[in-house]
């Protein structure tokens, strides 16, 4: 099976992604993560990537459709692909297109996950990392025991550059005009687009999206 995680940042696609693809046994495919472990290894596409991800703005579509299609072509054994956070445009939807026609793997749903604007920027901006054991917390919804301090190693947690107020804006900005617009083109297509409320606990977010791949 072959998926899209599509909402705007903040959404919870990570985490939806996350626990689905350990459900059912598919593979995630977070450009965000790729692009992120690229710029801390410090590659050329990481170097490529930096400025445009600290800005809140999109990686160019070249780089993001080379990186997918390497990451998809050395995995000839996944069972299926959930795709979180790719495709953000209409070229990047359109060689996605191609790519999975050439594997002859097409897609299977779209997946839209929707949280209202103002849930979004709390999650965003209350988002803390520890950058020792990957725990997240959320200053707003799931503070750690002790501020800037990571509950389960101690670590000290930090915000992600592109999780700053006002790069958060533009992020947003940049989901409805670039994005969004991609749930009419999926509408138009013979995929099928299932909407999810997003704005709910995580275990009842999960569930309705293993429903409405169901039905
Ligand atoms: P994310 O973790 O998905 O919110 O992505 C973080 C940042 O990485 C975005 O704000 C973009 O700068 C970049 N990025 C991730 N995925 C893509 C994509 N599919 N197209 C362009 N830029 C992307």
């Amino acid at each position: 099976m072959n998926l899209i995680l599509l909402g705007a940042p903040g959404a919870g696609k990570g985490t939806q992604g996350a626990l689905l693809a350990e459900r059912r046994g598919l593979r995630r495919i977070s450009t965000g993560d790729l692009l992120r472990d690229a710029v801390r290894k410090g590659t050329p596409l990481g170097q490529q990537a930096k400025g445009y991800m600290d800005a809140g703005e999109l990686v160019p579509d070249s780089i993001i459709l080379g990186l997918v299609r390497e990451v998809i072509t050395g995995d000839a054994e996944a069972r299926g692909f959930i795709f979180d956070g790719f495709p953000r445009t209409l070229p990047q939807a359109e060689g996605l297109d191609r790519l999975l026609e050439e594997l002859g793997n097409p897609l299977d749903a779209v997946v839209v996950i929707d949280v209202p604007d103002d849930q979004l920027v709390k999650r965003l901006s209350g988002r803390r990392t520890c950058p020792n054991c990957g725990a997240v917390y959320n200053i707003y919804f799931e503070p750690p025991e002790t501020p800037g301090v990571c509950d389960a190693c101690g670590g000290a947690l930090v915000e992600r550059a592109d999780d700053a107020a006002e790069t958060v804006r533009r992020r947003l900005e940049v989901y409805r005009e670039r994005t969004e617009p991609l749930i009419a083109y999926y509408e138009r297509s013979e995929t099928p687009v299932r909407y999810v409320d997003g704005d709910r606990p995580v275990e009842e977010v999960q569930r309705e999206i293993v429903r409405v791949l169901e039905s």
